[in-house]
Order: structure tokens, then C-alpha cells, then sequence
């Protein structure tokens, strides 16, 4: 047997082994990237090999097979897959291919195209008959799939009867059932804390949920609906895809409102640019665009080659969700002497970066999570979102794992760890332990805080070590000619660096108070305790129920700040900052105009606007708003742009003002 030949079988039967788990449990056992990259490596192998090539190779057939528990539904027409994109060039391949098949078939127009976000869910269809749903099933292996009519009725946005006074004696409508993104983040929480594994993707999760064999188990899951496309159908003709997704829309079926038509690829490929910046804030997960000629009649033309039709296509976002090897669990010491646990993961790439550490919160995350170092975990990183560890496959434990336990003793100082009642946080105690010392310079410099160009996190790690600076405010006394003496200074950085150090001083009294490392006063409540006190000092003698009542900031804020002044180190280290010139008081830059359009006003910015979100932003500032980044009973108005997500939508179940972009002009006009 050649080389070959027993790869192409491996990979055939790893990917039928994937499929098992993905298709028929609802409990994939890797992530889709990894399952992409050996699809592709068949397919080349199986091009570079035509012999090899077969008709039950998954390269030809959908891996999805209906369940014996659910009766059969032959499909009265395929339900196919879709081929993919991973980039710009290959939609252009794509495109250009779609161009050239249609010339060849005897078009000469111009494809338009329809671009939909590709839900992140399961494909059903439903047929009606005079207008009354009649079977709903799911794809199974496209041409055989499951009758999971009465699961599909507990679905509450889905229409038991087309909203038509004469429907078409025969209707099939295909959509994709999936599970918001809040209810399954819900879901994975309840599942963590009984002690059961946690769901990879939404997506399973929605087709675990609707393969459940008692409806009532299904009806508690709050599934969702869009469709997507008209299959079989007697008595109406279409000739646009897009006509058709109109005609369902008026007729109660639910239709995405962000699919739109192009008459090009460059604006098919901004529109995927586009939607990709959208995704993180839609309440729902999509995981591309799904690209399609618009004509039907050219869709007839083009065909499909195997299991994907060649008139439409998947534009594939990079993956959000990756499973990769826990090697180790770490320790930090932070800069409030709290101890945080980091996964040490075997390098994977996720969503276009290469992550090697993961946040792991605190030790009781970590055993609600059942996260044991050796582990294969599931890796999740939105945006610009710290990576996070969703959990372990427990599938894939061999037993070797080993449980993780705090250390007793501070990996920095040796002091004993106190874990206080009621608190999830272990601490080391000790108000010296290096470890913090250390944590508090890199956070005073840094941006948002002092802000100090020039001193960076190493920078201040080696003078701390080397017993220069041990506090803020040692920085201000340090010397050219300490630094001189240091590897690496020549008389002009060293008398940059002081510079820059000594420019910091005039630093926006918020940022000062940032600085300090109270714990829980992150940017923009210093930046509002900073205001509504005016200076260090006011601040010093005020009392908890006074800082409890500035905007954004509660009692347990208040306290910690209460707490956090009366520790005598913290008050030498105002003093001494006070003594370094350091503004310890408002600038008149801070102070929010007096009586500005929006002066003590609380806003949330969402969706997409027609400028960037930071320009809009920074007028509300100036007119004296404050942004708040969530929503909240305190927050006064949500400014709401196009394809607003979450936020809109707990600013509508809180009952808060909702602006548009118009009407935020009208208020800033005054
Ligand atoms: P696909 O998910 O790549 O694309 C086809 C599907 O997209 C359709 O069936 C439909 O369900 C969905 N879709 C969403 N929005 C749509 C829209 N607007 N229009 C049309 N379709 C839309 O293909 P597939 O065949 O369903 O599944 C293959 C994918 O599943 C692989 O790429 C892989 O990522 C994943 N998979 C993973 C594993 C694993 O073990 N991790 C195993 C098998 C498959």
C-alpha cells in the first residue's frame, strides 16, 4: 500500500469519526478548523489522485445521517452543503468561475449576487400544504433526514401557517434553527455548575436541543428561526432568490434584515468585510456570509458538483473557537495581591491570532469547569476579548490529568495565601510582596494610567528589581545618572526617559486616580469619581455612601475605596506623589463643560454608525455625557446604530431612551 493510499484511508476515516460525533451525538470532539483542514487535505489528495477518488468518500457525500430514534423524511429535494472561502482571492476564484460557467451555458449578463450571514445553527426544512405546516426535518444526510415536526412547533418564531389568504398548494421553506447567544451562554453556566460537560458551539447545542425525542425538553430551550430559501414549491415561480426571501418575509416567515444584493464582487467582498465587524455584536452566532447568485434561472444553469451547488458559496470568518492541549496551570501575582490563574496552552491559532495563554479567572472557575492541566480544552476568543477557556472535551480525557490546586504560599513572596470569606479571589496578603510592587508600576505607566512614554513594563520590572523604584512615586526621584549606569542608557535616553517621567506629572487627574490600582476602579470610574470629587483630597475624607452615589460606581466600590485609603502605605504614597507634583485635582480639560447639551447624562453607543464609533464618542464627552460601556437602569440614552445587538436589546427590556443617530444631533444641537 502506498503512502497515499493509507492517508487518504486515515483521513477518511478520521473525518467519518468526526462526523459521528458532530452529525449524530451533537458532541464534536475537535474544533471545525482542525475538521476543515483534513476535509481539504483530502480533497487535495483525492485531486492529486484521481484513482483514489469514491463515491462514499466524504468529499461526495454530506456526513449527516438520520437518527433511527426519529422517523425518516425523504426530502423532495437535496439539501446540500456549500462550499467555502476562506479569503478574498478565493471568492474572487469563485466569482470569476460563476462568470465563466454562465458564458459557457449561454448568459451574457452579469450575475447578481445576494449575501445572507451564514446563522450558525442547523439546517431544516419545512413543508406546508394549502398554507399549514405539514413535516418539519432535518437535513440528515441531504437526501434522507429526521421528522422532527413536533420539536420544530415549540419553536415560537416559527409559522405553523403561511400568513397568506390563498398559499400555494405545496411550499417548502429552508432555514437554520439556532440558539441566541445569550441563551447559550446561560446554558453552558447551568451545565458548569451541575458538574456536566460543557457545549462546544452553539450550534450543536441547537441541534442536540431540537433532536431531543420529548418536545417539552426542546420547548424549554429558546430556539430561534431564519429562513433562508424557497425549496419545492407548486403554484408560485420565482426568478430572483431575493423576491423569494421578500415574498416570505411578508408571509410571517422570519428573514434576516442584514441580507442584501451586490452587483459585484468587490462589493461582496466589502460587504463580508462589513458584516464580519458586525458579528460580535449580533445576538446570535454566525460563523461567514453565505454568498448566492441572485437568478434563479442561472441558479438552474450553474448546477451543483457533488454536495455543493456551484451557484452559491460560504465566506468562512476565521474560527472563534479552537481546541488545543492545557499544559500547565500559572500563577500571578496581581497588583492588588489577588492570584490569578492562566492556562498555558499549547499554541493554536484563533480567530487570526496565535494564543498561548488563556485567562482562567480563579480556582473555583476553574473546578466548575472541571478544567484538569492535560486536558484538551475548548479555546474561545471574540474580538478583542481576553481568550477565555469554555472548558475540557471529556470525551477526550486518557486519565493521566491532573487536578489543579492553588498554591498555599505566594509563588512571589512565600507568604501564606488568605482567601477571604465570601470572596472567590485567593490574595497574598502581604502589602510588600514583590510580585505586586512590581504589577503597580507596570499598571502606573501604562496607557490609560500615567501613560509614561519611554518606561515600559520591562523598564520598570528591572529597576524595580534592581531596588531603584519601589512605589510610583520613586519614579519621580529617579536620576539620569542612575540610569546611565544601567545596561543599555546613553546620555540621551536617559535624559528622555526623565523627561518623559517628569512630563507625567500633568496627567488628567482621572488617569492619576486610575493609576493607583484601587481594585475595582477600572478607567471610567476613575474618571467619574475624579470628576465628581474634584480632587485627591476631597476624595481622602469622603465617606462610602458619598462615593457610592457617584455615577457607575456602587457599594462595593465604595468600600473597597474607603479601605484602600485607610492603609497607611497607600496615604504615604499620596503624599508623596502630592510632594513629586503629580496633579492630584482636576484640570480645567476634565472638568465636563457646565451646562453642555448632555452634561450628567449617561450614554451607550451600539451598531454601526455612519462615522466611526470613537468620533461620535468624543462629542458626547465634550457636550458633557459620559459613555458607559453596558447597559444599565442608570444609563439615561442608548444611541443605536444599524444592526444594533444586545445592547439595543437590554436597553428595550430595561425601558431606556433609545436614540438614533438623528436624534442624538437634534439633543447636540440643543
Ligand atoms: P457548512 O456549515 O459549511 O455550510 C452549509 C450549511 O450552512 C447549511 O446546511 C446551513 O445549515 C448553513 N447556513 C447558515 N446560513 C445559511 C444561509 N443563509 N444560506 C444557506 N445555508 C446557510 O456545511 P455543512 O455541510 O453543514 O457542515 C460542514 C461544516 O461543519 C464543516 O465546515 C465543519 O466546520 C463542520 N463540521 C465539524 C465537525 C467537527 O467534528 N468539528 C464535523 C463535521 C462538520
Amino acid at each position: 500500500m502506498t503512502d497515499s493510499v493509507a492517508r487518504v484511508r486515515a483521513v477518511r476515516d478520521e473525518i467519518r469519526a468526526h462526523d459521528h460525533a458532530y452529525y449524530l451525538l451533537d458532541a464534536p470532539t475537535v474544533d471545525d478548523a482542525t475538521y476543515d483542514a483534513l476535509m481539504r487535505e483530502l480533497r487535495a489528495l483525492e485531486e492529486e489522485h484521481p484513482e483514489l477518488q469514491s463515491d462514499d468518500s466524504p468529499t461526495r457525500r454530506l456526513g449527516g445521517a438520520a437518527s433511527a430514534r426519529f422517523g425518516e423524511v425523504r426530502h423532495l429535494q437535496p439539501m446540500l452543503s456549500l462550499a467555502n472561502a476562506r479569503d478574498g482571492a478565493e471568492l474572487q476564484a469563485w466569482d470569476e468561475r460563476v462568470r465563466r460557467l454562465l458564458v459557457a451555458a449561454g448568459s451574457d449578463e452579469r450575475p447578481r449576487y445576494v449575501t445572507e450571514p451564514k446563522i450558525d445553527g442547523l439546517a431544516i426544512s419545512l413543508v406546508y400544504r394549502d398554507g399549514v405546516l405539514e413535516r418539519g426535518a432535518t437535513r440528515g444526510n441531504g437526501e434522507v433526514g429526521e421528522d422532527v415536526t413536533a420539536n420544530l412547533r415549540t419553536v415560537r418564531v416559527l409559522p405553523l401557517a403561511v400568513r397568506d389568504p390563498a398559499p400555494p398548494p405545496l411550499l417548502e421553506v429552508r432555514g437554520e434553527v439556532y440558539l441566541p447567544r445569550a441563551a447559550f451562554a446561560r446554558l453552558n453556566e447551568e451545565r458548569a455548575a451541575e458538574g456536566k460537560p460543557v457545549y462546544m458551539n452553539p450550534r450543536n447545542t441547537a441541534a442536540g436541543s431540537l433532536r431531543q425525542l420529548d418536545p417539552a425538553v426542546t420547548a424549554r430551550r429558546p430556539l430561534a428561526l431564519w429562513c433562508y430559501a424557497v425549496g419545492a414549491v407548486d403554484g408560485i415561480e420565482f426568478t430572483s432568490h431575493h423576491d423569494a426571501l421578500g415574498w416570505l418575509g411578508e408571509r410571517g416567515f422570519p428573514v434576516n434584515p442584514l441580507i442584501r444584493t451586490h452587483d459585484s464582487i468587490d462589493d461582496v467582498r466589502a460587504e463580508c468585510a462589513r458584516i464580519g465587524e458586525l458579528r460580535d455584536d449580533l445576538p446570535y452566532e454566525i460563523d461567514g456570509v453565505v454568498v448566492k447568485v441572485d437568478a434563479i434561472a442561472m441558479q438552474r444553469a450553474l448546477g451543483a458538483i457533488g454536495r455543493d451547488p456551484r451557484w452559491a458559496v460560504a465566506f468562512k470568518f476565521p474560527a472563534t473557537t479552537r481546541t488545543t492541549r492545557l499544559l500547565d496551570i500559572g500563577v500571578n501575582v496581581g497588583r492588588t495581591g489577588a492570584l490569578n490563574p492562566y492556562a498555558v496552552l499549547e499554541p493554536v491559532e484563533v480567530g487570526g491570532v496565535t494564543v498561548r495563554l488563556a485567562t482562567l479567572h480563579n480556582e473555583e472557575d476553574i473546578h466548575r469547569k472541571d478544567v484538569r492541566i492535560g486536558d484538551t480544552v475548548i479555546i474561545q476568543r471574540a474580538g478583542d476579548v481576553i481568550p477565555q477557556v469554555v472548558g475540557p472535551v471529556l470525551e477526550l480525557r486518557t486519565g493521566e490529568e491532573r487536578v489543579f490546586a492553588m498554591p498555599a504560599d505566594c509563588p512571589a513572596c512565600g507568604t501564606a495565601i488568605v482567601k477571604p470569606e465570601g470572596e472567590v479571589q485567593h490574595r497574598c496578603p502581604n502589602p510588600r510582596c514583590p510580585s505586586r510592587g512590581a504589577e503597580l508600576l507596570k499598571h502606573f505607566v501604562s496607557r490609560g494610567a500615567l501613560d509614561i512614554e519611554g518606561v515600559g513594563e520591562k523598564l520598570v520590572v528591572r529597576l524595580y528589581e534592581l531596588g531603584l523604584v519601589a512605589t510610583p512615586a520613586d519614579l519621580y526621584r529617579l536620576t539620569a545618572e542612575q540610569l546611565l549606569a544601567l545596561d543599555g542608557f546613553q546620555e540621551r535616553s536617559a535624559a528622555n526617559v526623565i523627561a518623559s517621567i517628569a512630563a507625567s506629572c500633568a496627567r488628567p487627574f482621572g488617569s492619576v486616580l486610575f493609576g493607583l490600582g484601587i481594585p475595582h476602579v477600572g478607567s471610567v470610574t476613575a474618571v467619574a469619581i475624579a470628576r465628581h470629587f474634584g480632587s485627591m483630597a476631597a476624595l481622602q475624607q469622603a465617606a462610602a455612601e458619598e462615593i457610592a452615589a457617584v455615577d457607575g460606581v456602587g457599594s462595593v466600590i465604595a468600600e473597597t475605596v474607603v479601605a484602600w485609603f485607610a492603609a497607611d502605605e497607600h496615604r504615604q504614597l499620596v503624599a508623596d506623589l502630592a510632594a513629586a507634583g503629580v496633579r492630584l485635582e482636576l484640570s480645567d480639560e476634565e472638568r465636563p463643560p457646565d451646562g453642555g447639551a448632555l452634561s450628567g447624562l449617561a450614554l451607550v453607543v451600539t451598531g454601526t454608525l455612519s462615522v466611526p464609533r470613537p468620533q461620535i464618542e468624543r462629542r458626547i464627552t465634550e457636550a458633557g455625557g459620559r459613555i458607559a460601556s453596558s447597559v444599565s437602569a442608570k444609563t439615561d440614552y442608548v444611541v443605536a446604530g444599524e444592526a444594533a445587538g444586545s445592547k439595543l436589546a437590554k436597553a428595550q427590556e430595561l425601558g431606556v431612551a433609545v436614540l438614533s443617530e438623528a436624534d442624538l444631533e437634534a439633543l447636540l444641537a440643543g
